[in-house]
């Protein structure tokens, strides 16, 4: 029977040493490949000088790599950076790094396509094709960091909000977690990292018994049963009465504040009552809420909220003693929305 090709990129320096022992060389060197790749961003086993070269001859042969590609990079003024990459399947994801006070978040996509069907995105027309590995998931990081090394600069936080529902691809994204916060390789803390969700219960209650502390980020968008369902699908599932509990017990065993993202989308979630509404279901909660100024899609008939409206809604939010803010809009001259860069990619090629 073939041997199953070795997924270099998604393993972590004990199981390249494990994997070198294996191959009859020394174990060092597994901790050496990872080092390379991650720290040091090597394309191929050639870049690794340190080894003799039958060795890399022989990496080569036995378990080639190769490394996601840009197809299509768009830098907008405040220099936000999408990029269109390239997996080795030839299939396309959308990452994007952001600049902030602090440095650079890198915002990386777990599936390609997504199957949550959301009815205000761009990412869930075209449905799930695969789940990303996690080494395609730290790849986009790993692509982010070179670009950033060449700004003089780094990446500082890394947020699993792009395409696709990063807890319906829960054991690539917990390994991913765990190799992007290894200190051989990119290092990042997991205070640094978040996960955003859409929902799915289960998955939150079992990330909270991880062991890796990163902020859960909860789309949430509307304070009912009634008008979440009618914005996204999973509320049928998880409606509020489970999903709250769930972001209770997160908060709880791993001490982060979660938080609720709200995008805020014209006469159907931003009245003063619904505020009022969203105050009653997050009172007593240590939690921050986001809102987000909406990005028309073509396909969806939603509109941005007026800015007096999201500023009323923001004051009645805080008023009740809720941390909240509205998220300051990057990149807006860019297909600014998740999914966009994709589809339109896929347009052309149609
Ligand atoms: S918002 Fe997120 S979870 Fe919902 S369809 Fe889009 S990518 Fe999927």
């Amino acid at each position: 029977m073939d041997q199953e090709p070795y997924d270099i990129l998604s393993m972590g320096p004990l199981e390249l040493s494990a994997l070198f022992t294996e191959l009859q060389e020394p174990r060092f060197r597994g901790q050496q490949l990872f080092e390379w790749i991650w720290r040091h961003q090597a394309q191929s086993y050639k870049e690794l000088t340190v080894w003799p070269k039958i060795l890399q001859q022989k990496m080569t042969d036995l378990a080639p790599f190769s490394r996601v590609q840009a197809i299509h990079t768009q830098v907008a003024t405040d220099s936000t950076t999408k990029l269109l990459l390239r997996l080795d399947d030839g299939n396309q994801v959308e990452t994007v790094l952001l600049p902030h006070p602090y440095g650079y978040s890198v915002c990386v996509s777990s599936q390609v396509g997504c199957n949550m069907g959301c009815h205000f995105c761009a990412s869930g027309i075209l449905g799930r094709k695969r789940n990303l590995t996690a080494g395609e998931l730290l790849d986009q990081v790993g692509y982010a960091q070179k670009i950033l090394a060449s700004r003089g600069d780094h990446v500082s936080r890394v947020d699993l909000m792009g395409i696709g529902e990063p807890l319906d691809n829960y054991q690539a994204m917990v390994k991913f977690i765990r190799l992007l916060h290894e200190p051989r390789g990119l290092g990042l803390s997991y205070r640094h990292m978040t996960v955003s969700t859409s929902g799915l219960v289960p998955a939150i209650y079992r990330l909270a018994d991880e062991g890796i502390p990163v902020t859960l980020a909860v789309s949430l968008h509307a304070p009912t049963d009634a008008l979440r369902l009618a914005l996204m699908p999973v509320n049928k599932a998880y409606p509020l009465d489970k999903l709250m509990p769930a972001c209770r017990y997160y908060s709880e065993t791993t001490g982060r504040r979660v938080t609720f993202e709200y995008l805020m989308l014209d006469g159907i979630n931003d009245s003063p009552v619904i505020a009022d509404q969203l105050v009653q279901l997050l009172r007593g909660f240590p939690c921050h809420v986001n809102l987000i100024p909406w990005n028309p899609v073509d396909e969806h008939p939603f509109q941005p909220s007026p800015m007096n409206r999201v500023r009323r809604f923001l004051q009645i939010v805080q008023e009740h003693g809720i941390s909240c803010t509205i998220r300051k809009e990057l990149g807006q001259e860019i297909d600014a929305a998740c999914g966009q860069l994709r589809r339109r990619e896929e347009e052309i090629l149609r």
